[in-house]
């Protein structure tokens, strides 16, 4: 088994034509959305790191450079999906990701179910083996004060032969 951290933080940008954030791959209205090359998909990034975190590949930026016109706007989950390739050409797969989002604004608790339910279907594993968390930060900081949202991503690994499931 392998064990990986993840972590990021995005933060908000005034975007008028942009009325939402994407995060888990599901688009959550709100009235800015979130600094990025990508699509900010803030909770994506945490969890591509901590899987590749757990192989001892890097992280995200090594692999997606923000420098690379290729990513511009990207969906997060094709990122995603090529980290899963990379966790299963090592012989691995996913055995259960645990996600805590810090976000003061916008509420996320009805959202949550649809995130699992996109990262179940990427990474392979059943939505038991997904668990989305969100809290706010107290009004604390810059998060709590709604300048961005931060992620924390743990994922755990498996040999693909090490259980019969
Ligand atoms: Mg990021």
């Amino acid at each position: 088994m392998r064990i990986g951290h993840g972590y990021d933080i995005h933060r908000f940008e005034d975007t008028p034509s942009q009325q939402h954030i994407t995060l888990g791959g599901v688009k959550i209205p709100y009235e800015r959305g979130l600094l990025a090359h990508s699509d900010g998909d803030v909770v994506i990034h945490a969890i591509c790191d901590a899987l590749l975190g757990a192989c001892a590949l890097g992280d995200i930026g090594k692999h997606f450079p923000d420098t690379s016109p290729e990513y511009r706007g990207c969906d997060s989950r094709e990122l995603l999906r090529n980290v899963l390739q990379k966790v299963q050409s090592l012989g691995f797969k996913v055995g259960n990701v645990d996600v805590t989002i810090i976000a003061q604004a916008p509420k996320l608790m009805h959202y949550t179910i649809a995130m699992q339910e996109n990262l179940s279907m990427d990474l392979h594993i059943s939505l038991n083996d997904i668990n989305i968390k969100a809290t706010t930060h107290e009004g604390l900081d810059a998060v709590g004060n709604k300048l961005g949202i931060a992620v924390h991503a743990v994922a755990l690994l498996v040999k693909k032969n090490a259980y019969s499931n």
